[in-house]
């Protein structure tokens, strides 16, 4: 085609022009791309907590002295064939085998003290409601001191992240404690929370109706703490068929049988909320709204004792019960794995929390403890 010079220059200037703005639009890409890289801020999050679940079980695996004292007796127990294995490495490997198969390898664990680490509580009641208040408020709080029935006065981060448009109406909580709505306050904080009694808030379904009716028709052995199991169902059902962004289980039995004495089901309820947070991450991966864009927190409120005299037991009395443990898995998370010589606290878990999340819960409680070490990219 014959172009006249200004035609010529005129379409040259065009093509120019054409290609510029394909190369910004590229550029643009690549820049996207290559800042989402390191900040990778996972799209939904869902934190599971173990009441009581000492270190010493996650990162060593049963104990032998808790196992009995009649050798002949924990020899034949379905415990010792269950769980005791000749290393460590192997007794954790068989109480919580997706915690050290994939959390420990995808992710990051705080809080082995042989490799120089710690995690602890800073409320210095080392007991359940101060551990949880300090650990989604993100501070301790003095005016917490009782695990009575009384609205917190402090805001969690499940409340706070419920106030932002893009995660309102979508967080959701359960927990084997009857005190949980108090936690979060729940008539503050308008968020939906299953606490037992029913597990499911608003029954749906006829799934969630007989998730209920199975929760009534278990046996109430602790009062205020149903089982474990009703909880974990409705957690799964509210993943599957409400999708929060945000959902925050608290698992009970560890602490439950762990007061009981029972150190055989203390163990058992380790395994299943192990076998627990399997089906949850299984189902998320399943999930393509979910999938590779949620993150993980996995956390304790306190710990307990470290002798055969007192690990049934936590509070004032017992000042081992202020070591914790915590672990973090998802998108944008460095997988380093087991950390070394660093000291975290409880109260890091709710900045962490809005971190992986690509938001800034100081912003709002700038008395918070910052985000964990490592975890999410410095802002
Ligand atoms: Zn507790």
């Amino acid at each position: 085609m014959y172009l006249t010079p200004k035609r010529t220059r005129l379409a040259y200037s065009f093509a120019m022009r054409r290609l510029f703005a394909l190369v910004a639009l590229a550029a643009i890409a690549l820049m996207a791309t290559a800042g989402a890289a390191p900040r990778a801020a996972a799209a939904n999050i869902v934190i599971i907590t173990m009441d009581g679940l000492r270190w010493q079980e996650v990162f060593g695996g049963a104990e032998r002295s808790l196992l009995g004292n009649d050798e002949k007796a924990i020899v034949g127990s379905a415990s010792y064939r269950r769980f005791w294995k000749e290393s460590a490495g192997e007794r954790r490997a068989a109480l919580m085998p997706f915690f050290w198969s994939v959390v420990a390898t995808q992710g990051q664990v705080f809080g082995d003290a042989s490799r120089g680490s710690r995690s602890h509580v800073t409320n210095g009641l080392w007991f359940s409601y101060p551990g949880y208040s300090e650990m989604l408020a993100g501070v301790a709080d003095p005016r917490v001191d009782s695990n009575d029935k009384i609205p917190n006065p402090n805001v969690t981060v499940l409340e706070w992240l419920n106030g932002l448009p893009a995660y309102r109406g979508r967080v959701a909580a359960f927990g084997a404690w009857d005190v949980l709505p108090y936690i979060v306050n729940a008539g503050r904080s308008r968020l939906p929370v299953g606490a037992g009694y029913p597990p499911v808030p608003k029954p749906a379904s006829e799934r969630e109706r007989t998730i209920n009716d199975l929760a009534d028709d278990l046996p109430p052995i602790w009062d205020g703490a149903p089982l474990d199991a009703p909880i974990m169902q409705a957690a799964l059902e509210c993943l599957r068929t409400r999708r929060p962004r945000v959902l925050y289980v608290m698992l009970g039995e560890t602490d439950e049988w762990a007061h009981d004495g029972r150190y055989d089901l203390y163990l058992d309820a380790a395994f299943r909320s192990d076998r627990f947070i399997r089906r949850v991450w299984d189902t998320i991966q399943r999930m393509p709204a979910y999938a590779n864009r949620t993150a993980l927190v996995l956390a304790t409120d306190h710990g307990r004792g470290a002798t055969n005299a007192d690990w049934t037991d936590h509070g004032r009395k017992v000042p081992a019960a202020e070591d914790t443990w915590m672990a973090v898995m998802g998108p944008g998370v460095p997988a380093t794995g087991l950390r070394a010589s660093v000291t975290v606290t409880t109260s890091q878990v709710a900045a962490t929390v809005a971190a992986l999340l690509g938001e800034d819960f100081r912003r709002a409680v700038p008395a918070a403890a910052p985000p964990l070490p490592g975890v999410t990219p410095e802002r």
